[in-house]
């Protein structure tokens, strides 16, 4: 899960993370009040969207006054704008108005999963700001990287030789440490896989502020992070598949098909989704179940596929191994009674337990089918 800007700074100042005063704004006129608040003084904008690079696209802008800021508020807000980094169009719906900092230097520093050694990374530059990519390919002695032992955490040592390695004024070393030792305590305990603050701002008065935060939650942990699944969903991100990360459900929507697919492993379904490509129409999703699903996660995929006002047809590929047959019947049936459902449904049951889910679908007038062609062209078929 991608946290946007203004959240990611929350969690930082929680940890002790010096971050700008600010607050986040739905129209223009609240733009202005906020920035009155902050002083009336010089104020940055910044679209709230699930994107990095946003300086480059057009989403972050500086103003002089609280006036100024809600005249450049107008434009932004409601504003589609392309990020090639995220390689979308976004819709910005909110801005944080930040009082402006006066920049001496910016700092990369990130931490995040290094899968290759099993451990955690932190990531430490002096040149940071807009493009640490680029820095990163044509000078990568400048960036300085320290891998962090699971058990032992991240030693204060270990922070020293990584500040000293990337050349950080020697003067700022001590509050460096407690910057970055709080990013890790908030990268731990928000059980995030990325935790990027970048620029961290060098004031001209020696302050160290977190300029921009990027965070993604491990959508494994969202179960232990109660307050961090529950916050709303962007404009910019497509509401039935937040919807169902937030239940826990693999779900991905795709754009102009008609039928909804639900199966059981991820191999299972993307072979359902050729099969309904072959038959002669286009998948509306990938849904995977997973292994061993209970009967009120099959209902609650149902609904989460049934409400995608495209879908005209609803295809259940199940192959049983551990998950069974008979739960999944029993899902559907529950789906039926407790759902509005007005359009058909096929299901193609084997494997473990089929024959006992057959006989729970007959019950609902439904026909189970049993190979995965013939219940692909039945779908397409029907949902003409
Ligand atoms: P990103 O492009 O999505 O990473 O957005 P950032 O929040 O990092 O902002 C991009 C750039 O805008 C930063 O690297 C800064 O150069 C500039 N910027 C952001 N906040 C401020 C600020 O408070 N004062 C000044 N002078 N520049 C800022
Ligand atoms: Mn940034």
């Amino acid at each position: 899960m991608k946290l946007h800007e203004h959240q990611a700074k929350s969690i930082l100042a929680k940890y002790g993370v010096p971050i700008p005063r600010g607050q986040v704004a739905f129209d223009p006129e609240s733009v202005q009040k906020i920035a009155n608040d902050l002083g009336g003084g010089a104020i940055v904008l910044k679209g709230q969207v699930h994107s990095g690079g946003r300086g480059k696209a057009g989403a972050v802008k500086l103003a002089k006054s609280p006036k100024e800021a809600m005249h450049l508020s107008k434009e932004l807000i409601g504003k589609t704008l392309f990020f090639p980094q995220a390689n979308s169009h976004l819709k910005i719906d909110s801005l944080l108005v930040e009082e402006a900092l006066e920049i001496k230097t910016e700092i990369y520093l990130a931490i995040t999963q290094d899968r290759a050694s099993q451990k955690d990374v932190l990531i430490v530059s002096t040149q940071g700001g807009m493009d640490i990519e680029e820095v990163a390919e044509k000078s990568p002695e400048s960036v300085s990287k320290t891998w962090i032992d699971p058990l032992l955490g991240l030693r204060p040592y270990l922070i020293r030789q990584a500040l000293f390695a990337s050349g950080f004024e020697k003067s700022l070393i001590g509050k460096a440490s407690a910057v970055i030792s709080s990013l890790y305590n908030a990268y731990i305990g928000s059980d995030a896989t990325l935790a990027e603050i970048n620029p961290l701002i060098i004031t001209s008065s020696g302050e160290l502020v977190a300029g921009d935060a990027k965070w993604q939650i491990d959508d494994n942990a969202l179960y232990r992070q109660k307050e961090i699944a529950s916050l709303p969903a962007g404009s910019d991100e497509d509401p039935i598949e937040a919807e169902a990360h937030r239940k826990g459900i693999q779900y991905v929507r795709l754009e102009g098909g008609t039928i909804g697919i639900i199966g059981n492993g991820a191999g299972l379904v993307m072979t359902t989704m050729d099969e309904v490509k072959r038959a002669g129409a286009s998948p509306a999703n990938f849904l995977d179940i997973g292994g061993g699903a209970k009967a009120q996660s099959v209902r609650d995929s149902l609904e989460i596929v049934l409400s995608d006002p495209d879908v005209k047809g609803v295809l259940f590929n199940i192959f049983g191994g551990i998950t069974r047959g008979d739960e999944v019947a029993k899902g559907i049936i529950q789906g039926l009674s407790e759902l509005n459902v007005s359009i058909p449904i096929v299901v193609r049951l084997s494997g473990t337990m089929a024959a006992e889910g057959t006989e729970i679908l007959k019950g609902a007038s439904l026909e189970a089918v049993a190979t995965m062609q013939d219940a692909a062209s039945r779908i397409v078929a029907l949902s003409l």
